[in-house]
């Protein structure tokens, strides 16, 4: 990058020297010219006076001149000046010591040009002022931003960069309209400034995105709160749709992340990802909150990037397999089905969590294709045994939010089970209370209609996310999975155990089962046999199997 932009400014430098040197070869020529003045040369069908090629020449000098601004605005026009006024005294000399009044054009067609190229370099200024100005607020963009922090990172002398995010703005915007957005995004861009100061510099370089530049804070922490206090101040925003006066009040929080100067980086872009992910951090921290940065932010940033080209290449190479964790009777003990768990496996034998690969394929569209992928896996291998089988056993599929949100979820479910042959009443697919943050209408639609097909659904993870109940009377839920994390603590923890008699409790009343998951000693399958849970899936009776295994386990 910064190789390009040296050959740039050499490039440059060379084309004005060689406009220099043109300008005065031209000078030259109207000084040779200036000693004919008198005289005119025959063309045979008529004569041209050698004073009009000066015209010529003049003309050549201001097209100099206009690519030297063009260039360099500010340079080209100090230089053209200059330049100028070499001429003006060379035409000046004429007319006073030979008393010849031709030059006079040349004086016009000069102010005209300097007119003309200030005209030229006052619009370029303007245009690159706007280039590096956030219209909105009046700050540097982000742009403007980088120019000021490559010169900062020149001078050596320390700083941070702080960045600022505002929470949660596209639900202020999507509540104020955008003209109440920007209020927002003004009354706060004002407090930064205030705040900064003279010393430092605030700039907008995204939608609710703000880039602080300071000299080294001594004390982090304070200022941090600063920040977060100041933004937090109460905001009036005019309700324009409804009534000009009607004033709503908004309170806004923010997540701050620090790098610092050249503690963390010395590089302009790696300074500012660097608080980008301290920022990040904070988010993930639970908001309205600031983080200096640490390089493990980093390297968990840069693991985040390898796991993701692991998944892409497994799904490539086919480094994934399932694996099957049965599911029992909590009274009789009898083979309720199986639940589907992916397992990744890398060629040098590395095994990497589901735990960790399902949350960041959930963070790009991989999701989609690892879920296709299980589905129809667990499906194929499954098909004969459960076409087989008298007694109906069910395989159970975990399926992200995502895809369940996703229109026609359900028809390419029907789809893939149509291909297979697979009984519908055979498989049950196990949501979480996050399909309904995204869009509830099409994951209502979706689980509607699979549950029209046959198909089970499961609702994973009860209890850990969103308040439940509502879905629960709203759609066809046939299993209740409770969290591993409450099974944990039935046998010490009394609101745990509370907890998972108020679960059954509820199942029962919505005509739902109940499955305790994570269940691994027998004292916890008495308690939970005691509070009358159907289903127990857990290492105390059954780990996740491989598919020959629990293809033998369904035959016994
Ligand atoms: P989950 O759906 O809640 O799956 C249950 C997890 O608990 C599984 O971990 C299972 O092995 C583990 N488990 C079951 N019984 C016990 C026990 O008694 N003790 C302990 N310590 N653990 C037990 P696993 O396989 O590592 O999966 C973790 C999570 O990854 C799953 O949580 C699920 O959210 C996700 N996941 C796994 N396979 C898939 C898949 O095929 N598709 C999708 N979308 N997500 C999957
Ligand atoms: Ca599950
Ligand atoms: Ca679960």
């Amino acid at each position: 990058m910064d190789n390009m932009k040296n050959a740039k400014k050499k490039k440059s430098e060379i084309l004005f020297i060689f406009c220099i040197l043109g300008y005065f070869v031209l000078f030259l020529g109207n000084f040779i010219l200036d000693s004919f003045s008198g005289e005119v040369i025959n063309l045979g069908r008529g004569v041209i006076s050698v004073s009009s090629f000066n015209g010529v020449l003049n003309s050549l000098q201001a097209l100099l001149c206009t690519v030297m601004v063009c260039i360099n605005y500010k340079r080209g026009l100090y230089i053209s000046f200059v330049l100028f006024g070499f001429s003006l005294i060379g035409m000046f000399r004429t007319i006073i010591f030979a008393h010849i009044l031709a030059p006079i054009p040349g004086i016009t067609y000069v102010v005209i040009s300097v007119f003309t190229l200030t005209v030229l370099a006052h619009y370029l200024k303007q245009r690159d002022i706007d280039l590096i100005t956030d219209s909105l607020t009046g700050l540097s963009n982000r742009n403007g931003l980088i120019r000021i922090l490559g010169k900062k990172c020149s001078d050596n002398a320390k700083f941070d960069v702080v960045y600022v995010d505002l929470d949660d703005f596209k639900f202020i915007n999507d509540n104020l309209g955008h003209k109440g957005g920007d209020i927002v995004l003004k009354t706060v861009a004002n407090r930064l400034v205030e705040l900064v100061g003279k010393n430092g510099v605030v700039s907008r370089i995204g939608g609710d995105e703000f880039l602080l530049l300071v000299p080294e804070l001594s004390e982090i922490t304070p200022f941090i709160n600063q920040i977060i206090n100041y933004v937090a101040r109460k905001i009036d925003v005019i309700d324009e749709e409804t009534n000009k006066r009607n004033v709503r009040e908004i309170y806004v929080t923010t997540s701050v992340g620090v790098a610092k100067y050249p503690e963390h980086s010395t590089n302009p872009d790696e300074l500012i990802k660097f608080a980008d992910l301290a920022m990040y951090n904070a988010k993930k921290e639970g908001k309205n909150k600031g983080l200096v940065f640490d390089f493990s932010f980093d390297e968990a940033e840069a693991r985040k990037s390898r796991i993701e080209a692991l998944i892409k290449k497994s799904l490539d190479k086919d480094y994934f397999y399932l694996v099957y964790q049965p599911q029992f009777g909590t009274e009789d003990h009898k083979l309720r089905g199986f639940e589907t768990l992916l397992r990744l496996k890398t060629p040098e034998g590395k095994m990497v969590s589901p735990g960790e690969f399902i949350p960041i394929a959930e963070g790009t569209n991989l999701i989609s294709h690892i879920d296709d992928y299980v589905l129809k896996r667990a499906l194929h291998e499954f098909r004969e045994v459960m076409q087989r089988r008298k007694e109906k056993i069910i395989l159970s599929i975990n399926m992200s939010a995502k895809d369940i949100c996703m229109a026609g979820f359900a028809k390419y479910v029907e789809q893939a089970i149509v291909e297979e042959n697979f009984p519908p009443e055979c498989l049950e697919i196990e949501i979480t209370e996050y399909c309904f943050a995204h869009s509830q209408e099409n994951a209502s639609e979706n689980i509607t209609r699979l549950r029209e097909l046959g198909v089970h659904i499961a609702l994973d993870d009860f209890g850990t996310g969103y308040a439940s109940l509502s879905y629960l009377t709203k759609l066809p839920i046939d299993l209740l999975k409770i969290d591993k994390s409450f099974i944990d603590n039935i046998e010490t923890d009394k609101k745990s155990k509370a907890f998972m008699d108020t679960v059954i409790s509820i199942g029962r009343l919505h005509g739902c089962k109940i499955i305790s998951e994570g269940v691994e000693s027998e004292k916890q399958v008495e308690l939970i046999r005691d509070a009358g849970c159907d289903y127990i899936q857990g290492y105390v009776w059954g780990k996740p199997l491989s598919y020959d295994d629990a293809i033998a386990l369904c035959s016994e």
